[in-house]
C-alpha cells in the first residue's frame, strides 16, 4: 500500500508530480503514489492579501483524498500564507498527515527572473521533502545542505538537497512515525 500519496491541487505542469514521487521515495524509502488532481479550495483566497490560506489547502487535502494514506502532499501553484507571515513555501502538520507546497515563490518569473523548469523542480523536490519530512516527526536542521534547514529565501533554498543529512535518515528512521509508515506499506504488500 502507498503510504505516501501526492495530489496536484489545481493545473501542474505535466511531469512534476512524478518527479516529486521520485524524490520522495529517494529521500524516505517509501511507496509514493499519485492521486488524481484535486480541485483548489476556493475559501483559502484572501483578496485582501492576494494568497491563499496554507491551513484551508491541509484541510482541504484531508477532506478530499483517500483516507487510506498514510501520509499526504498537495502541490499548487498558489502562492500560500499563514496568518503570522507574508508567505510560506508550504506548510505540514508536525507528525500529522498533511502537508502542502507551494510552486509560486519557486518560479524564478515571480521574482522578475527568467523562467527556469530545472531550478524550479530542483525546489520544489526539496520542498516536498522537507514538509514530508515534518509529518514523519522531524525538525529543522542545521546543515544547510539538508531538506530539512530552514528557508527564509530561496538562497537559502539554494543551498539544500533534496537528499536527508545523516543525522536526519537516523532520526526518521528510529522515528514511532516511520515505523507506522513501514506496518502501513507492509500490510499492503500481504
Ligand atoms: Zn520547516
Ligand atoms: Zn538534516
Amino acid at each position: 500500500m502507498s503510504t505516501i500519496a501526492l495530489a496536484a491541487m489545481g493545473p501542474l505542469p505535466d511531469g512534476l508530480t512524478a518527479l516529486v514521487a521520485e524524490a520522495l521515495r529517494r529521500a524516505f524509502a517509501l511507496p509514493v503514489a499519485t492521486l488524481p488532481a484535486l480541485a483548489e479550495p476556493a475559501d483559502a483566497y484572501s483578496p485582501r492579501r492576494n494568497q491563499w490560506l496554507a491551513s484551508a489547502f491541509l484541510e482541504h487535502l484531508l477532506a478530499a483524498a483517500p483516507p487510506a494514506p498514510f501520509r499526504l502532499l498537495g502541490l499548487t501553484e498558489r502562492d500560500l500564507f499563514v496568518p503570522v507571515l507574508s508567505f510560506v513555501y508550504g506548510q505540514a502538520q508536525l507528525e500529522g498527515r498533511a502537508a502542502v507546497v507551494s510552486l509560486a515563490r519557486l518560479r524564478p518569473e515571480f521574482h522578475g527572473l527568467a523562467q527556469d523548469g530545472a531550478l524550479v523542480e530542483r525546489r520544489v523536490a526539496t520542498e516536498a521533502v522537507h514538509e514530508v519530512g515534518h509529518t514523519l516527526g522531524l525538525v529543522h536542521c542545521l546543515d544547510r545542505r539538508c531538506p530539512m534547514s530552514l528557508s527564509i529565501d530561496l538562497t537559502d533554498l539554494d543551498r539544500k538537497t533534496a537528499e536527508p543529512c545523516p543525522g536526519c535518515s537516523a532520526l526518521v528512521e528510529g522515528s514511532s512515525a516511520m515505523k507506522r509508515a513501514r506496518a502501513v506499506a507492509e500490510g499492503g504488500r500481504r
